[in-house]
């Protein structure tokens, strides 16, 4: 049986004791620490994905995303089914529809199906990559994720107290010529409309970068959701000077615990204890039989359930275990983060971010 997320939170929301940073501990158990990915994307109701889930002690938010395809309506629909038939599991982050951005009224609009979203349970808000280096404005310019057409949406969002978890940019390997070593090299030599090297109509990873700190500095109280490390998972640095720079911004890992693997462990290691409040753990794993043209077979279930099974593992090994560890076929140093900071970067922090034990608590 689980232990109560209400119970955890309370007893791990004040600060880390520093004697606790220091030692090094004895991993804890992997089952024993709940783990919410915050970044997941499963749009089917898979019973063995639900068995996995529970006998590991996992949790997730289902991201919607994107929201310029047009498929929208159909991620909504399944995505709250599986919340009500599982609030436990897949608490929703949902997004909204950026075609009609042009018409009188979209913002409006945009806010009104936001609030009917939150009624119905849903947690956060997703802004996708696609502003920034997708979507153009009349005049045919990119437009950044700061474009003041955004600003009644985020103004609200801070109003009602909803974070917007934001894809904004890119790995800086989509601006880099492609490179074998890169872990992005799989990503970008399969998706190339992604990969924007030799390409100097698009924004820089700097723009983007710039306009989406500029969202954090006009809407102070909007709490804004990095995704993957905020795209800036080559600067360690530049993620410190930003975590310190703004106190509503956080960042989680998803796909990119195979970039923090590269770094060196201590200097990650340095990160998570000086802001054990700001990391949340995530994935980024996607199931969308949606998208598909003939749907998935029992067996392609059960290898994902299994996929995700070996992905948890592994990802904890590296923030939990101790000594050398293997990740994606690379050696490297576990963190072994103390458990204080690993219950906050596994769980406390989502819970108080998104609010979790509200929307656990509605059937
Ligand atoms: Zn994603």
């Amino acid at each position: 049986m689980l232990r109560s997320p209400f119970l955890v939170s309370l007893a791990l929301f004040g600060a880390v004791p520093l004697g606790a940073l220091r030692a090094a501990e004895a991993p804890p158990a992997y089952t024993e620490i709940l783990k919410i990915d915050v970044h997941s994307h499963i749009f089917e109701d898979v019973p063995a994905i639900h068995a996995l889930f529970r006998r590991i002690n996992v949790r997730t938010i289902n991201v919607c995303v994107p929201g310029g395809d047009g498929q929208l309506a159909t991620m909504d629909r399944i995505a709250f089914e599986l919340y009500r038939a599982q609030p436990q599991l897949y608490p929703v982050t949902t997004t909204f529809d950026l075609r009609g951005r042009d018409e009188p009224g979209w913002a409006a609009r945009t806010i009104a199906w936001l609030d009917a979203a939150f009624a119905r349970g849903a947690v956060a808000v997703k802004i996708w990559k696609e502003v920034g280096i997708e979507i153009k404005n009349r005049d045919g310019k990119f437009i950044l994720p700061d474009d003041p057409l955004f600003d009644p949406i985020y103004a609200h969002l801070a109003k009602v107290g909803k974070p917007l978890h934001a894809h904004l940019a890119e790995p800086i390997d989509a601006w880099l010529a492609l490179d074998p070593n890169s872990s992005h090299y799989g990503y970008y030599s399969q998706n190339p409309q992604w990969h924007l090297y030799g390409k100097p109509e698009y924004p820089s990873h700097a723009a983007i970068i710039a306009a989406r700190d500029n969202i954090m500095r006009k809407h102070p109280a909007l709490v804004v959701v990095g995704a993957h490390l905020g795209s800036l998972e080559h600067d360690l640095d530049g993620i410190a000077e930003r975590l310190a720079r703004y106190p509503n911004f956080q960042i989680e890992v998803a796909a990119r615990t195979r970039n923090l693997t590269r770094h060196p462990s201590e200097k990650v290691r340095a990160l998570f204890l000086r802001f054990p409040d700001r990391i949340m753990y995530g994935v980024d794993a996607g199931w969308m039989p949606h998208r598909r043209d003939t749907p998935p077979t029992d067996q392609q279930r059960q290898a994902h359930a299994a996929s995700l099974e070996v992905r948890y593992r592994a990802d904890f090994d590296y923030y939990a275990g101790q000594g050398e560890t293997t990740y994606n076929g690379r050696k490297t140093e576990a963190l072994n983060l103390p458990r204080a900071v690993l219950e906050k970067f596994y769980h406390a922090n989502a819970e108080r971010i998104y609010r979790l034990d509200a929307a656990w608590s509605r059937r």
